[in-house]
């Protein structure tokens, strides 16, 4: 006898779409997914979709908590009202002993089960695109200070973010991937033959695509160009519509690819609250009409979440709902190893779902076969 049947709705499968499909959960986990009517579900999905619950590599904070802040568990949640069931922790660039400090306090949430791992934006940036960094602490990434961080996390640090013109960043970069570590490439303003080095030594994803980083010229392809026409690099968008035209998005998304492409939030303190004044890594971040952005109109972060984001990427991008699911769940899982366990409705896989309406908007969120409390 299954803990949960949900039934009666489109249930997005990587083999397609089961319409009417239905879902059953034993043990928190998957144990049969199928097609047609299920006489006994416990939940009638009233013709709703059903798909993975979101995965989202790239987020600072939300519900008016960074990551770095006292009770980071609001930030967990603001997101988990919002369909993300696993994320990670992302930080900006703080002086090495600071950030230290800051991942190891973090390292028991990845150790607990509440985020999937940190990530950590800089300090190895470009003072050129150094967007909402604070351009004081950027550095190059010697040796020493990477292994400091390392040894701080543990196994906990799954990505950091580089910018490959940097002095030292392949041999960095070749430090971390051997250690199991994701090296992006972001806020950078490197030429595409300084960018392709670091791929070579094994830098696997764009961080946020276009945005902190030299523009795409068909002269010099730059940081854009370079890592959108790699097969061996995943793009992080930020699929809000402000720091990214859906033109761009499509673009973008159409070349790479549901193999490569990854929506991510980028999102700060304010994402799930009301306009204000918040703090993003000592810097005052004034948010207008859910836009962030810093003193000088650099924008810093963004307010949004992963249901924004799949809604933005299928009604105003023209992608698909199977492209959604791929960019908001299958490949984020893939990329952080986690594809056993999360990223899609499969047996096996942890039962973490998200239920949206006809205008995608999301009706309820489940974690390890639990409905979360929305309200
Ligand atoms: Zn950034």
């Amino acid at each position: 006898m299954a803990d949960l049947v949900l039934a009666g709705g489109r249930v997005l499968t990587p083999d397609g779409v089961l319409d009417p499909g239905w879902v059953s959960v034993t043990g928190g986990r998957i144990d049969a997914v199928g097609a047609g009517p299920r006489p006994d579900a416990l939940v009638d999905l009233a013709g709703n979709w059903l798909v993975p619950g979101f995965v989202d590599v790239h987020c600072h904070g939300g519900g008016g908590r960074a990551f770095t802040g006292h009770d980071p568990a609001l930030a967990i949640a603001a997101h988990r009202r919002h369909g993300t069931t696993t994320t990670m922790a992302s930080l900006v660039s703080r002086p090495i002993p600071e950030l230290a400090r800051q991942i190891r306090e973090l390292s028991e949430l990845v150790r607990g089960g509440d985020i999937a791992g940190i990530h950590l934006e800089g300090p190895y940036l470009s003072a050129a695109r150094c967007g909402a960094h604070d351009p004081r602490v950027l550095r190059p990434p010697d040796l020493d200070s990477v292994r400091t961080l390392l040894a701080a996390g543990g196994d906990t640090i799954k990505m950091i973010t580089i910018a490959p013109e940097l002095e030292g960043a392949v041999a960095a970069t070749k430090l971390l991937v051997d250690n199991g570590v994701l090296v992006a490439i972001g806020h950078t303003d490197a030429a595409e033959a300084q960018v392709l080095p670091a791929v070579d030594a094994g830098a696997s994803v764009a961080t946020h695509l276009f945005n902190g980083m030299r523009p795409l010229h068909h002269r010099e392809p730059g940081p854009v160009g370079a890592l959108l026409d790699d097969e061996r690099v995943s793009v992080e968008l930020i699929c809000d519509l402000v720091h990214l035209h859906p033109t761009a998005v499509r673009l973008a998304a159409h070349h790479a690819g549901p193999s490569r492409t990854l929506l991510i939030t980028d999102a700060m303190a304010a994402a799930g609250m009301g306009d204000g004044v918040y703090d993003l890594g000592g810097l005052e971040v004034t948010v207008q009409d859910g836009v962030p952005t810093l003193a000088g109109g650099s924008l810093a972060g963004s307010t949004l979440t992963m249901d924004q984001a799949f809604r933005n990427f299928v009604q105003q991008c023209g992608l698909s709902m199977a492209e959604a699911v791929a960019a908001t769940a299958g490949r984020p899982a893939q990329l952080l190893g986690l594809a056993d366990e999360v990223g899609a409705v499969a047996v096996g896989l942890l039962a973490d779902f998200v239920v949206l309406n006809q205008d995608l908007r999301v009706v309820d969120v489940y974690r390890r076969g639990h409905r979360e409390d929305r309200s």
